[in-house]
């Protein structure tokens, strides 16, 4: 099907804006300038952007035409089916790779120094397990719940646009934390702890493997958190598909083990230590951004344990620096004093002083 605006990017209003600039500014400059002005970075740049997104954006719609193309089982179970296998498997087993490399970047930012790894027994036990959730319990729940879906959400051949797809996904995360927390915390009431949730608390220092390592019906539970969202706003599948790509991600990181950069909520922290934590503590964090432990006040010992984790990698990196420092001294490479553990530690807690004014 072809359309006149592309529905993810509006990228052919931008491009005839871009052409037509063009053309008008020719008419009037000289040849050399017109040269300087259709080679310039700028307009090359904005040209290049406009091409990749309408590039993306048709080969997104070429898709969803043949998917609705298909029988409906396609799109209700085989599409979402084949995303959690893959985001579940890729991730999961990157960071496991991660973890068993040698990478001191990867292990200096490990939540819990003190843990020991799950052994592969273990390992093997887990990845087993919601396997066999991923060929039975899933697809199962997905084809049952396929006509709820298909009454609530948009299956139309034309795509949402970029302005519905930022809003929708911050509507998303608002209600994924709602759902999450609520569930969650339920899931924590003794009655119910012990006979369901009590599986993926089975090990306190998790791995990304482990993100779905569920009771069979806390799997089917967890199919709300990422459908909540896209189910209450009405929103287009493919939305839905998006998000579950996302959601995915975030919960395979989320069970990494490891602080990484750029998964901090705005003043609440890393998303992936508070529920590190959590496995920890079993008591604290029930949240995925961390809003619900905030305003309800569960976030526990969080914040001190998290200072601490701080002021213990700091120490670390000074050892690391003094020794490296000392052992550059020794081959004769070093200039100056080394750098002992206690100015490394004094230069570091100074920095940081500085930065918290
Ligand atoms: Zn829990
Ligand atoms: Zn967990």
């Amino acid at each position: 099907m072809v359309r006149s605006v592309n529905p993810l990017t509006g990228a052919h209003d931008g491009a005839s804006v871009i052409s037509l600039s063009a053309t008008s500014s020719s008419r009037r400059a000289p040849v050399h300038a017109r040269a300087a002005t259709l080679s310039s970075p700028h307009i090359r740049g904005d040209a290049l952007h406009i091409h990749m997104r309408t590039f993306a954006a048709s080969h997104l719609e070429a898709w969803w035409s043949h998917i609705r193309a298909q029988p409906d089982y396609v799109a209700d179970v085989v599409v979402p089916m084949a995303i959690t296998f893959s985001i579940y498997y890729g991730f999961g087993l990157l960071f496991l790779a991660l973890d068993h490399s040698e990478l001191s970047w990867w292990h200096r930012r490990k939540c819990q120094q003190k843990a020991r790894p799950i052994p592969w027994v273990n390992v093997r036990k887990i990845t087993l397990f919601v396997t066999a959730q991923l060929f039975t319990v899933y697809p199962l729940t997905l084809w049952l719940g396929a006509q709820l879906v298909r009454a609530r959400l948009d299956f139309s051949a034309e795509l949402p646009d970029l302005h519905t797809v930022l809003s929708s996904f911050a509507a998303f995360a608002l209600c994924t934390e709602a759902y999450f927390y609520h569930c969650h915390f339920l899931l924590h009431h003794p009655s119910i702890y012990s006979l369901v949730h009590k599986v993926h608390h089975e090990y306190t220092a998790p791995i990304a493997l482990e993100c779905l390592y569920f009771h069979p019906i806390e799997s089917v539970l967890q199919l709300g958190t990422v459908a909540a969202g896209p189910l209450l706003l009405r929103s287009h599948v493919v939305l839905l598909y998006a998000w579950t790509v996302i959601a995915l991600f975030n919960v395979s990181l989320h069970h990494c083990g490891h602080e990484v950069p750029l998964d901090e909520a705005p003043r609440l922290g890393s998303m992936a230590h508070q529920h590190d934590y959590h496995h920890k503590a079993c008591r604290a964090n029930y949240g995925v951004i961390g809003l619900f432990d905030w305003l309800y006040g569960t976030r526990g010992g969080y914040d001190e344990w998290h200072e601490k984790w701080e002021r213990e990698r700091m120490v670390a990196a000074a050892a690391a620096d003094g020794g490296k420092a000392q052992a550059e001294e020794k081959k004769g490479a070093g200039s100056g004093s080394p750098l002992s553990v206690a100015t490394a530690w004094d230069g570091l807690e100074r920095s940081t002083a500085v930065r918290r004014r």
